[in-house]
């Protein structure tokens, strides 16, 4: 089926991150389902391999957004438990990297398995704590575990080489070792793929790992986990804090000598407080931080496919995504006709609890998030902008906003500078490519852009001028396991996934050796 046409098909949707799920089967979610679910979620930290309450007794509560009820209260780590997190980590860091990759890429496989056997427990999670709709959490069910099965297989090559110095005489030995222990941070939006795209990597390369998931949404890594033990993970290679008190807890972490590695995936502003912070130890760091997506339609381009892949760069996780399209950059001569059809899509967009069938977009992650989308929307309609739908938060329950296109929005307004991190679609219309290149490069992020044109040509120039580290071009969606994720300017650092993402984990080491002719 043809990716428009596929998008359009009420039995499908095309869920987080290109994952295509039916959503035929899709059925409504019993109270006795879910308390069953939450009761299987490990509470506690875990360290050393064992599930042990924080040093301080204290917890904190897990909350629904499309509720505002507590699901969980799970143990709050402070400093003295991130330190014995530490200390598990570095302990376990030497017989870790003497384990054979396949040994480590079968731990990885064995992962795979057991997500994918509970896939649906992992769905309704994700759905539970971080509120999106079934259907769009078992996408992501999809595309975290692929990270498991693509570093499986990638565990086993991770090659040097060998080679003979130009004047001939000494012996270059090249070879890929474990960085070591690695600090990880994870952000609430994607529960699980954010955590099995930095794990696998780490396993496959032999490093051993604190885990610090996002306090809003840290159930899905509690669960992920205890899966990775089951699949044979030593005691002490993945130890997991999650805790209220993020700075506090971690701080002495990327202060101490032992820690080698900082992966970072969240906001640019805690990026880059925290690549100040890991500078003092030079600390190896990657960072996957915030974006401000251009999404432009060219007059040539299919309209049709423009609008389902706007539909999909913008609702994916009602818009709560690094990769959301943020700016409608759209040729004046296709700005009403593409407008008009956006809406009408934007208009059908149910917005429930996730777990309900009915449920196309859940709601925001909380009240502070649902209020910045909101301020965000008032500000643009200020400076002259219209709503040609939505344009306001939902009475209710819960955090949710109307999915909304506004339509005039003018250079300089905020909407356009700002992540908007919410279904909110603004337009502004360009004449010339110079003119779409000059609005798409206009912000200090650099992750994703999105092109739609029939000229394969213009495409390719594209490419060439956007500075962004990842483009889709006539799609709506870039991620896959096997492709290299991450951004340029104040986007990030590093790549996740691919070929790459191994090599985030891996430093070279060189081994000079003597002329083997010499006496
Ligand atoms: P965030 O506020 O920056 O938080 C991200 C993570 O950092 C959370 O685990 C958070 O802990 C932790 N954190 C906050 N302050 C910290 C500190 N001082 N020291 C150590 N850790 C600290 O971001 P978010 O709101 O969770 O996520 C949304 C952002 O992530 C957006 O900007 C989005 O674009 C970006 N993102 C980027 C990518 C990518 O691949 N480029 C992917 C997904 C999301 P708490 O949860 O406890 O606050």
């Amino acid at each position: 089926m043809p990716d428009a046409e596929l998008q359009n098909n009420p039995q499908t949707r095309i869920a987080d991150e290109g994952v295509t799920v039916s959503v035929a089967t899709q059925s409504t979610v019993t109270a006795e389902r879910e308390s069953e679910l939450l009761a299987s979620v490990p509470t506690g930290l875990l360290i050393n391999g064992e599930w042990r309450p924080a040093a301080s007794g204290k917890t904190f509560d897990v909350e629904d957004p499309s509720t505002g009820k507590v699901l969980l209260s799970i143990a709050d780590a402070g400093a003295e438990d991130g330190m014995a997190a530490l200390d598990a980590a570095a302990a376990a860091q030497d017989s870790w990297a003497k384990v054979s990759p396949r040994e480590r890429g079968e731990i990885l496989r064995r992962a795979f398995e057991l997500v994918t056997e509970r896939a649906e427990d992992f769905a309704l999670l994700m759905t539970l704590e971080m509120g999106k709709p079934l259907a769009e959490a078992r996408g992501e069910v999809t595309y975290g575990a692929e990270f498991l099965r693509w570093f499986s297989e990638e565990a086993v090559r991770a090659f040097g080489r060998y080679s003979v110095s130009p004047e001939g005489k000494t012996r270059l030995l090249v070879q890929k070792k474990p960085v070591g222990p690695s600090l990880l941070i994870t952000p609430w939006n994607f529960p699980l793929a954010m955590a099995t795209r930095k794990v696998a990597p780490a396993v496959a390369a032999g490093c051993t790992m604190v885990l610090k998931s996002a306090n809003l949404t840290p159930l899905t890594s509690q669960l992920f986990a205890a899966v990775m033990q089951e699949a044979g993970l030593p005691a002490g290679v993945l130890n997991v804090i999650p805790t209220s008190t993020a700075g506090a807890t971690t701080g002495p972490l990327i202060k101490d000598a032992r820690l080698r590695k900082l992966s970072f995936t969240g906001s640019t502003e805690v990026g880059r407080r925290l690549l100040t912070d890991a500078s003092e130890n030079v600390l190896r760091t990657s960072m996957e931080l915030g974006g401000n997506a251009p999404f432009v339609v060219f007059e040539d381009a299919d309209i049709d496919a423009a609008v389902a892949g706007a539909m999909i760069a913008k609702l994916r996780n009602m818009g709560e995504a690094c990769t959301a399209a943020n700016r409608f950059i759209v040729h004046e001569s296709v700005a009403d006709e593409f407008a008009e059809k956006f809406a009408a899509k934007m208009a059908d967009m149910t917005t429930a609890r996730g777990t309900e069938p009915e449920s196309k977009v859940g709601p925001l992650i909380d009240a502070k998030s649902r209020d910045k989308v909101h301020e965000l929307v008032s500000d643009a309609l200020a400076s002259g902008a219209t709503a040609v739908v939505g344009g306001a938060p939902v009475d209710g329950p819960g955090y949710f906003y109307q999915p909304t296109i506004l339509k005039g929005v003018t250079e300089g307004t905020r909407i356009l500078s700002e992540e908007i991190f919410g279904p909110v679609a603004p337009i502004i219309t360009f004449d010339t490519e110079d003119e779409a290149i000059r609005l798409a490069n206009n912000t200090e992020y650099g992750l994703v852009a999105y092109v739609f044109t029939r000229d394969l040509n213009r495409g390719i120039r594209m490419g060439e001028r956007l500075e962004t580290g990842m483009l889709g071009l006539n799609a709506g969606v870039v991620s896959n396991a096997a492709a290299p994720f991450g951004g340029v300017k104040q986007s990030g650092l590093g790549r996740e996934g691919g070929l790459e993402g191994i090599e985030e984990y891996l430093y070279t080491q060189y081994i000079g050796i003597a002329d083997p002719y010499a006496g």
